[in-house]
């Protein structure tokens, strides 16, 4: 077994890395603090092709694989959660259905802006009453001609205030349930009868954009339509196992943020005239930590490598979605405790990292829904 990256790996992982340290960790505070879409940072990330690092670039993406795509999510998200989100939605959820269910006029299409980061791309499953079921969504999308008719309102949608681009899922056969269910893929601008609904006030992820997508008889070209009609319930379960590895990553990323930062603060804060590294409490805190977190990451490589690999890999990105979420806001958690008083306010970023880790084990699939993912997966024998 080989653990090696190779060079190109290592070399989108030292990119991300001083992107990361130089440009987007120094205004994290503040993009939180002000609830700011990093749009410039996003513009930059976009030149880098970190918007569509796994997008042949044919059609305006890096040609890369899902492991750098991870390492530099990783990398990404431990500077800002907010961008990590942002950056995970636009390659996992938007660009990979495009990529891997759109014809090729499609491609060149609706890819080019998105992977390139002139334009930020969304994805719209959830509704308000189909969460973790999305067989109960309710968004109709009924053929007029040369056009669709899409009539719905989706909702926490993540860059759904910014985004340009969007994947939908709508019914095309009601009474169906799942088996009724669509994709399109649409350029938001030019969409008459859609508009932005409420966007959200959240706890974390705030820099990241969540909103409600409104549409009222509105108008898409019929060669919206991605891939077959009834087939957007199949290429959600696919969109979502990808989705899981971003989440994963994005996780970790936050993870790495929480111990470097816990174990910097521990070595030089001092209580009963010692470092608090020389207690045993604490020692253990870091070590559990710094633990889990290579064991989280180890399951996303993994999962990105299968992915890579061509071989199955969706109950691997259910665990290392579940695991490297609960394990990231378990350190958060301590990574509070570590800094003490300290911890609980917004002097230090710490605070931020554990209001920021817990929409991992949210979205994308709640963790009740990857145990569940999992146990089908050893049932099946798979
Ligand atoms: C910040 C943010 C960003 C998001 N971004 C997007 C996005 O870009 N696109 C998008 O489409 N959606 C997005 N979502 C939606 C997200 O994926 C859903 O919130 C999530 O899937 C859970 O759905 P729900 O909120 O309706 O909870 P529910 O499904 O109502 O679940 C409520 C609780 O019940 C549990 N539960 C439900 N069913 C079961 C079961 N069968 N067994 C055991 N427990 C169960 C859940 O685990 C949860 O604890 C986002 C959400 C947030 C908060």
């Amino acid at each position: 077994m080989d653990f090696a990256l190779t060079e190109e790996q290592l070399m989108v992982k030292d990119m991300a890395r001083r992107l990361a340290e130089t440009e987007i960790k120094p205004v994290a505070a503040e993009l939180d603090e002000n609830h700011e879409h990093p749009a410039e940072i996003v513009k930059k990330m976009g030149e880098l092709k970190l918007m569509g690092i796994a997008v042949p670039e044919e059609y305006g993406g890096g040609g890369m694989d899902n492991v750098s795509y991870v390492l530099a999510l990783i990398e990404i998200s431990k500077a800002c959660a907010s961008t990590g989100a942002i950056m995970s939605v636009n390659n996992s959820l938007y660009c990979y259905p495009v990529m891997a269910y759109g014809t090729h006029e499609q491609k060149m299409k609706y890819l080019p802006p998105v992977a390139g980061g002139e334009k930020t791309g969304c994805y719209a499953l959830t509704e308000a009453g189909a969460g973790s079921d999305p067989s109960g969504l309710l968004t109709s999308a009924i053929q007029d001609g040369d056009e669709w008719i899409i009539n719905g309102e989706k909702k926490f949608i993540t860059s759904g205030n910014v985004a340009s681009y969007a994947v939908v899922a709508a019914l095309t056969e009601k009474g169906k349930g799942y088996k009724g269910i669509s994709s399109f893929v649409m350029d938001l601008e030019k969409t008459p009868g859609f508009k932005v609904g409420r966007v959200e006030e959240k706890l974390g992820i705030n820099a990241s954009g969540t909103a409600e997508l409104i549409f009222e008889n509105a108008r898409v070209p019929v060669d919206g339509l991605l891939g077959n009609k009834s087939e957007g319930f199949k290429q959600m379960l696919t969109t979502l196992d990808g989705g899981r590895v971003g989440i994963a990553s994005q996780a970790v990323g936050i993870g790495r943020a929480v111990l470097d930062e816990a174990l910097e603060y521990a070595k030089v804060r001092e209580q009963f005239g010692k470092p608090i590294t020389s207690f045993q409490a604490i020692q253990w805190k870091l070590a559990d930590m710094a633990t889990e977190l290579d064991a989280a990451e180890l399951m996303t490589l993994r999962a990105a490598w299968l992915e890579d690999n061509g071989k199955p890999y969706e109950k691997a990105a259910a665990m290392a979605k579940m695991y490297a979420s609960d394990v990231t806001m378990r350190a958060a958690v301590e990574g509070v405790q570590i800094l003490g008083g300290y911890g609980y306010c917004k002097e230090y970023p710490m605070e931020r990292h554990m209001r920021d880790a817990k929409i991992c084990q949210i979205y994308e699939g709640t963790n009740e829904i990857m145990r569940l993912v999992i146990a089908n997966n050893l049932i099946k024998g798979k």
